[in-house]
């Protein structure tokens, strides 16, 4: 998948998962959604001519070098190995919600290119077997249409968010949570 799937892949979990986890608090959902953001792009980073590989050359090329494409950059067993450490690190709660948004923008990155030919190394490092669960090739008129379905669910989701229509029923909890959270920081400023 290219760089604009991913993003919109990140920008569905961050919208969906952050108004579900982020009460309350606005900065915690921006923190969440920007994490979020960060992670839907970044195992990407083991490949040099992908978005943020490209961003980073150097960083880029030695992990290509070192771990290659689509193996430990793209294998949940890792990633969940290091979520599990890092929920055991005492730290400021607004850094674990950014954490926890870079790891499920992470996990829509992971499921995205499971629906690749080309597949997700899924048992990694237990086998090196990819598993695919769909026929989207990179860049194909059918990666644009999965994109765009992408797209107009976001916007669906946003204008949800923003009070503007009440089309998706999971995201009124949040819309009660988001004007609630405006109302906490203009009473709090005031
Ligand atoms: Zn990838």
């Amino acid at each position: 998948m290219n760089f604009k799937t991913h993003i919109n892949g990140g920008v569905l979990i961050g919208l969906y998962i952050g108004s579900q986890i982020t009460k309350n608090d606005i900065l915690s959902a921006g923190v969440f959604f920007g994490g979020t953001i960060i992670g839907s792009l970044l195992p990407d980073i083991d490949h040099r001519n992908s978005y943020i590989g490209k961003k980073a050359k150097g960083i880029s090329k030695t992990i290509n070098k070192l771990a290659g494409h689509r193996k430990l950059f793209h294998a949940p067993l890792m990633y969940l190995l290091l979520y599990s450490i890092s929920a055991g690190i005492p730290m400021k709660k607004v850094y674990f919600i950014g954490i926890t948004g870079l790891f499920f923008g992470i996990l829509s990155h992971l499921i995205l290119d499971s629906f690749t030919i080309g597949g997700l190394p899924w048992f990694y490092p237990f086998t090196k077997k990819k598993f695919s669960l769909g026929k989207i090739k990179t860049n194909s008129k059918l990666e644009d249409v999965f994109c765009g379905i992408l797209i107009c669910i976001n916007v669906v989701m946003l204008l949800d968010l923003l009070n503007i229509t009440s089309i998706f029923t999971f995201t009124q909890n949040y819309k009660s949570n988001v004007t609630q959270g405006i109302r906490n920081i203009i009473i709090n400023t005031k």
